[in-house]
């Protein structure tokens, strides 16, 4: 009885060193994703943003309709968070929808942007955050083209542009 009580407590003890092996490299994992993300105080924004691209990346701004660099821009490459730099958007996926503003119809990847609920109007909207800084990049639509049927409606301040960048 002894003996077998023995090999159940080296067991339990098994369990329990598995178990801190495979969870601790996860716990790792998630800090350093924690790590890549771009986390500033809204006093450390205000000194590396302009006035205006503050205005619409951390207050949420609207930039006037067709005013911006970007809404007739037509090179190849790809479109950057203006804050961070993150890749955002590919040109391959931007398309003229007559609202003065950059619009695509896909990001880069899914996990580069953050859809939020915007209820400042009558009419609740999804707003898009750049998912590495937090900034305000615009709101997102149903009235896209194919395939996805969708319009990211971006401000051009929220972007900069790399020509460089293979998507
Ligand atoms: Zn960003």
């Amino acid at each position: 009885m002894l003996f077998v009580k023995k090999y159940y407590l080296l067991f339990i003890i098994g369990i329990f060193i598995l178990s801190y092996i495979y969870t601790t490299p996860n716990e790792n994992n998630k800090d350093n994703n924690k790590m890549n993300k771009t986390i500033k105080s809204e006093e450390e924004w205000k000194g590396c943003l302009t006035p205006e691209e503050y205005k619409i990346l951390r207050e949420k701004g609207t930039e006037m309709a067709f005013t911006g660099k970007f809404y007739k821009h037509k090179q190849d490459g790809v479109y950057i968070c203006s804050a961070c730099g993150e890749d955002l958007f590919s040109s391959d996926t931007k398309y003229d929808s007559g609202t003065g503003w950059p619009s695509f119809w896909k990001p880069i990847s899914a996990d580069k942007i953050r859809e939020e609920l915007d209820q400042t109007l009558p009419f609740s909207r999804t707003e898009i955050v750049c998912n590495n800084c937090g900034g305000h990049l615009g709101h997102l639509f149903n009235d896209g083209p194919n395939p996805t049927g969708l319009r990211y409606c971006v401000n051009s301040i929220s972007l900069d542009f790399d020509s460089k960048k293979n998507k």
